[in-house]
This record gives structure tokens, sequence and C-alpha cells, in this order.
């Protein structure tokens, strides 16, 4: 929230983020702007009265109602063979589906938090925070110790945001080159496996060591 003040009366420098391109589908530039200017509470009304408008409308309007569906089919048509789109919901059936997804990989920057319900974070990428939240949100620097709460104590990016880095960047580190989730069991079992080798052989090391000195 901060960020956004400090960001609207020129104190911060802007986001290193820009709009990501879902967000440009649904919003004009200036719309974001005008929108990230805004408190919370007024954000929230903002947003409260434009869905209970366009809701009402899309119950009474046949016309409007079938422009939309086409906006929404013309978006995933236009979507689904983008590279941040494919990204963005491998990982997220991934984490909806294996629980140690989350909480098991070496993740670099940012940690998927999958909530059992909605939570609102703002996105320190696009900022702005998703009306109803989301069950999925990346934590930036949270490390392994998994202790997350819903506190707004990190910075969080959604996952339209997270999914801009590109595969390189949001795979963890040793599943760069995963697509499908059999193989990415398949290389935790490998690097498990390997893990779980060098230890042993460590132990075995220190023990021969020990009774060698003996
Ligand atoms: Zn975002």
């Amino acid at each position: 929230m901060l960020s956004i003040i400090l960001r609207a009366i020129g104190v911060s420098k802007a986001s290193a983020w820009t709009p990501s391109y879902f967000r440009r589908f649904t919003l004009s530039s200036q719309l974001c702007l005008n929108y990230a200017k805004l408190d919370d509470e007024k954000r929230r009304a903002y947003l409260e009265k434009n869905g209970a408008r366009k809701k009402s409308r899309l119950l009474a309007d046949p016309d409007f109602r079938e422009k939309e569906y086409q906006r929404t089919r013309d978006f995933h048509k236009i979507s689904k063979h983008k590279e941040e789109f494919v990204l963005r919901y491998a990982l997220y059936r991934w984490i909806r589906r294996c629980s140690w997804v989350c909480t098991e990989l070496p993740w670099k920057s940012y940690r998927p938090i999958y909530y059992n319900h909605r939570v609102e974070h703002l996105c320190t990428g696009c900022a702005w925070t998703r009306r109803n939240g989301l069950r999925l949100s990346w934590a930036r620097d949270v490390g392994a110790s998994n202790s997350y709460d819903e506190s707004d104590s990190h910075e969080y990016l959604c996952g339209a945001c997270y999914s801009q880095r590109g595969w390189n960047e949001a795979m963890p580190a040793g599943y760069e080159d995963i697509r499908l989730l059999k193989d990415l069991v398949k290389r935790k079992k490998q690097l498990d496996d390997t893990t779980f080798k060098k230890v042993s052989c460590a132990r075995h090391q220190k023990t021969q060591s020990t009774c060698d000195s003996i």
C-alpha cells in the first residue's frame, strides 16, 4: 500500500513490472493508473460499484452478455498459446494437485502460497488487489520456513505478474526445463535420491574416520 501512495506522489520509482497482458486486456492504462492512485477503501468501493453494475447489465442485456462471452472466448483463443499463460496455468495446476510443490521445491526469489480460501493481497507487480482475493499468491523472500500467515508482511505477486518472469526464472532451481507434472515428480525423486546418497555417503565417511581414530 505504501509503495502505491509513494509512487502516486512521485516519491518512489515506478515498479519494474508493467501491468500484465491480462490486465491490459481488461483495463485501459489510464484506468489502471487511476485505480492505483486510490486508497484501499475507495478502490474497494469502486470495484464493488462497477462489479454490481456489470452484473446487473449482464443479466438484463443479452447483447452485452453475448459481447462479454465473445470477449472472453477471444481472450482465451489469443492467450492459450502464449508462454506466460501456459506457465501460469501449469504452475496453478501443479500447486493445486500437489501441496509439496509449494513447500518442498527450491523456489527462487518468490514462493507460492496456496490458501484454502481466497485471500486479498496487493500485487506489487501490477499494483492491484484482486477483488475477493486469490487462492494462489507468490510471496517474496519467505525462505524455506513455510511460516506463512495472511498478514501483509511480505511482498506479493499475482499469478499473471509472476508468470511474466518466464520459465527459467519462475521455475525452482533444477526444474527449469520441466513442462509436465509427471516430469516434475520424476525430477524431484532424482534430486531427492541424489541428496540422500550424498548425505549417506558423508555420514559413512564421518563414521569411518571416527572408527579409524579409535
Ligand atoms: Zn499482478
